[in-house]
């Protein structure tokens, strides 16, 4: 196996995942098998107990990790399959290093920094490897920037890992700023020198040096920083904001031809040149589409850009796939409760739902479900959508005013969504999330069914505690809400859909983490679809 280690200088939010990102695009274009992961020098565990203000969305996998939302990148920038353990955190390195000393593993040693927690950086790295011996080239961003104290001991396990494997397999990239300086008319190179200097005294020479650059590197600023930064001019190279979109980036870096800088550093420059003309396509649908529609997000986090991250994006894919903008209306659901959903959302072609925890907005989101409904406007309830469109059928429909899932009222008379625990009668509730893949099965005739091009099995990730409750089944059904698909092991509702209406669709799983940008998921393509022929008919009723 080959290694690239991508890191980050001068400033964070520098775009390092998607620069990571896009050269695992660029070399999967040139036949290479990729997998890609992150080190996170924070001592959470994970991020799934952390707030999305602090962090935006949690990524799931397949296998139930909860994990950085830079993994969300990975998979739709690649077709690597990640799991649990390509996101290491602090939290995860510090813990198995004190399991071991309270085993006694250490044998009486004195346990340190050095070796033991280097020691068990570079385990996981050979974990890692021996686990995926068909992959050419293992990605791995570290989160952070370089001369974080946090981030020393994942510098310093690198270094030495580099020499286990030999320099010659190993490719270090730096992503640093070259901030332009209006007064001045001038892109200043100083930071960059710094943070690199930062590196090499760690230990560590950068191979490649990626500057993001608001306006263009000039050949000047090029020959700068390969001289004090003792690289290569050639592997001194621009990553420009891009216009448009973040699926641009692995044809900006292109440019400069970054993908061949790295083969040829890592002895794979026999590969062919990247084939990128599916992905060229893709983003010209994504910055010149045809169409424009309007989706309103109603949500909690709707203020914060990364909280709903890959449901944007599979918005993205879907469009792109029926040749069409979608404009994502954010709307914070409180603003429906106080304003009524025609004021806030009278004017847009679609509404989606998606999930959250917590009740704040929750009548806001039964609202806006409502309206969907009552106004044949096309609907998407993902996790908590769906559960809001349950309880409004409840309320709405079957008559139980008082219908509530238990996360939101304890007592409510009439617990549609409750958790599993609830349902059987034991009392003493763990609420343990359901977390990660699961097999479903999908009924025929349903337009789910129809979506899924009539698979009869799916297999979609999960990240919920609450489930809709068996016992108010037959009810829902009878007054006219269809279940078309259920988990193959327990019988659990996955999907709720009504079939006199041009698109109300809500799923109990998480369908945004398995969208691509050249395989949009059947529910969001079917949505899109639904959006814009609701924004023609519009169109032609003016
Ligand atoms: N809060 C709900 C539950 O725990 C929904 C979770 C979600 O939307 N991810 O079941």
């Amino acid at each position: 196996m080959k290694y690239i280690f991508v890191t980050g200088g001068v400033v964070s939010s520098l775009g390092k995942g998607l620069a990571a990102a896009s050269i695992g695009t660029l070399l999967e274009h040139r036949g290479l098998s990729t997998l890609m992961q992150k080190f996170d020098p924070y001592l959470n565990v994970d991020p799934g107990t952390m707030s999305p203000y602090q962090h935006g969305e949690v990524y799931v996998l397949d296998d139930g990790a909860e994990t950085d939302l830079d993994l969300g990148h990975y998979e739709r920038f690649t077709s690597g399959v990640l799991s649990r353990m390509n996101n290491l955190t602090s939290g995860q390195v510090f813990d198995a290093v004190i399991k071991s000393e309270r085993r006694g593993d250490y044998l009486g040693k004195t346990v340190q920094f050095i070796p033991h927690v280097t020691d068990e950086i570079k385990r996981r790295m050979h974990l890692v490897t021996e686990q995926n011996p068909l992959t050419d080239v293992l990605i791995t961003e570290i989160g952070g920037t370089v001369g974080d104290m946090e981030g020393l001991l994942f510098i310093e396990a690198l270094r030495q890992f580099a020499l286990e494997v030999g320099k010659e397999n190993v490719c270090f990239i730096h992503v640093t700023l070259l901030p332009y300086i209006k007064a001045a008319g001038e892109v200043k190179t100083k930071p960059t020198q710094q943070s690199v200097a930062k590196l090499r005294e760690l230990g560590i020479q950068p191979d490649i040096i990626i500057c993001r650059t608001e306006a263009d590197l000039d050949e000047d600023n090029r020959r700068k920083i390969a001289m004090f930064c003792n690289v290569e001019r050639k592997n001194v190279v621009a990553f420009r904001d891009v216009a448009h979109s973040i699926y641009e980036c692995p044809l900006d870096l292109r440019r400069d031809k970054i993908d061949r800088l790295v083969v040829d550093k890592i002895g794979l420059g026999h590969s062919p040149p990247p084939a990128l003309e599916d992905w060229e396509k893709f983003v010209q649908r994504v910055v010149k589409p045809k169409h424009r529609v309007s989706v309103a997000v109603a949500g909690k986090y709707i203020v914060l850009q990364d909280a709903y991250k890959s449901i944007y994006e599979s918005l993205i894919h879907a469009g792109a796939h029926h040749d069409t903008k979608v404009h994502i209306i954010r709307i914070d659901a409180e603003a429906v409760e106080d304003h009524g959903a025609k004021a806030v959302i009278g004017d847009v072609d679609g509404i989606l739902v998606p999930g959250g925890f917590g009740d704040r907005g929750i009548e806001g989101k039964i609202l806006a479900a409502q309206y969907a409904r009552e106004n044949n406007i096309p609907f998407f309830g993902i996790c908590l959508g769906m559960q809001i469109a349950t309880i409004e059928y409840a309320r709405n429909i079957c008559g139980l005013a008082s219908a509530n899932s238990t996360e939101f009222d304890k007592l409510t008379m009439h617990p549609v969504i409750c958790l599993q625990e609830e349902q059987k009668g034991i009392e003493d509730m763990g609420a343990t999330m359901r977390l990660g893949s699961c097999e479903s099965i999908l009924f025929a005739g349903t337009k789910a069914s129809d979506l899924y091009q009539n698979a009869d099995r799916i297999h979609e990730r999960h990240r919920h505690r609450y489930e809709f409750n068996s016992d108010y089944q037959d009810r829902l059904q009878e007054a006219g809400l269809v279940i078309s698909c259920v988990s193959a092991e327990e019988g659990l509702v996955e999907i709720v859909e009504l079939p006199n209406h041009p698109y109300y669709m809500a799923c109990q799983f998480h369908p945004e983490f398995k969208s691509k940008p050249n395989k949009p998921h059947p529910l969001f393509s079917g949505f899109i679809e639904a959006v814009l022929k609701n924004s023609l008919s519009c169109e032609n009723s003016d």
